[in-house]
């Protein structure tokens, strides 16, 4: 663990880290992700809200009419919807964001009911005893699984636990951090491990003057379309980007000349992805605030993914960039983060943002 940062706030920030991830808060139903957050930076400054459960968060310190730098990070989680309830009590469901069929059998999950209580329930999974060899091997599908909530019928499902059509549901899963390994156990790192980056960010610089506005959003429904970040960047309207992710670690899937965002090595800066090209300018201004400051950082270039910052980028034209922590098993019920890669993220953030001086911001937004 990185020497000098103060005992009270580092339990501070594992603490946040351990609660925003537990939060419920698939595309679409962010309220508690936007509770805690309110909570967490409510000395920051002013905050306001939109229909789609965007929270905006202005410095103190703004003065307006100022440079506006843009920080983002997303609400949302990846979950699943109630689609129908059979006769015999389960529950048939639809993916929100990303999942595969074999990440989801066997799980536990929580159900939203119409009272917005959590109720526990299991997604299906036959066991071992009841398959043939030949079953074994047939290849799962989402179609194939169903929640069980541990009812008997439709009506025990409707009346008693209160679930209906369109009822969310998350992964049942509460962050566990190991202090001697520095490690986080837990689900929805994306995003929010850069949900509780960006918090700190805003928090270290509480008091501070920089030579620009900045405007915090915390974005709804990244993962079924950047559909929050695309509203919010209309209303921001920002200069310079900077979006907080955590970002699917590659390093035990990949040929290690492939590895590109290794968990523990630092933040990754990503230079390309199906959504967006990076600023060139921005990012090498970033590598090399980095550099500087001796922090590793990886940085990778994409054949698919997507961030908050295409949205951003498309909506205003202004020169974005994504530090991105990485996250083991991203989109399944149990991701893992290394703290140290936070801190150093958190790190980078704080340097690049302390060093813009409004010429470099001039020269960034007119590259030629
Ligand atoms: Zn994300």
């Amino acid at each position: 663990m990185k020497e000098g940062i103060n005992f009270v706030k580092k339990m501070e920030t594992i603490e946040l880290i351990q609660t925003l991830s537990t939060a419920n808060g698939v595309s679409g139903f962010e309220e508690e992700v936007v509770k805690i957050y309110k909570e967490t930076c409510q000395e920051i400054g002013e905050m306001s809200t939109d229909g789609m459960k965007n929270l905006y968060i202005q410095r103190k310190e703004n003065q307006g009419n100022r440079r506006i730098v843009q920080l983002d990070a997303h609400s949302d989680e990846v979950g699943l919807i109630v689609q129908a309830i059979l006769p015999n009590g389960m529950l048939r469901f639809l993916t929100v964001g990303g999942w595969v069929a074999n990440n989801l059998s066997a799980q536990k999950v929580r159900v939203r009911n119409r009272q917005k209580k959590y109720i526990t329930g299991v997604v299906t999974s036959i066991p071992p005893h009841f398959l043939s060899e030949s079953e074994r091997k047939k290849p799962l599908s989402v179609q194939d699984l169903l929640i069980d909530v541990g009812a008997k019928s439709k009506k025990e499902v409707e009346e008693i636990y209160g679930i209906a059509i369109g009822s969310p549901i998350v992964p049942d899963v509460e962050c566990k951090f190991d202090e001697k390994r520095g490690l986080f156990l837990g689900k929805a790192f994306d995003c929010r491990i850069g949900c509780a980056c960006m918090a700190d960010v805003l928090d270290e610089l509480k008091g501070e003057e920089l030579p620009f506005d900045v405007v915090a959003t915390l974005s709804s429904q990244e993962e079924v379309g950047l559909r929050g970040a695309t509203v919010a960047a209309n209303k921001v309207k920002s200069d310079l980007a900077i979006v907080f992710e955590g970002c699917p670690a590659d390093d035990l899937s990949k040929e290690s000349f492939m590895i590109q965002s290794a968990m523990g090595k630092g933040p990754m800066l990503r230079h390309f992805d199906v959504s967006m090209i990076t600023s060139p300018e921005f990012q090498e201004y970033a590598l090399e605030v980095a550099k500087k400051l001796n922090i590793p950082v990886q940085v990778s270039v994409r054949s698919g993914g997507g961030t908050n910052g295409a949205a951003i980028q498309k909506a205003t034209g202004s020169p974005t960039i994504v530090i991105a922590i990485p996250v083991r098993y991203a989109h399944t019920h149990h991701g893992m983060v290394e703290y140290q890669d936070y801190l150093y993220a958190k790190e980078l953030a704080l340097g690049i943002l302390r060093k813009l001086s409004n010429e470099e911001i001039t020269t960034l937004i007119q590259p030629v």
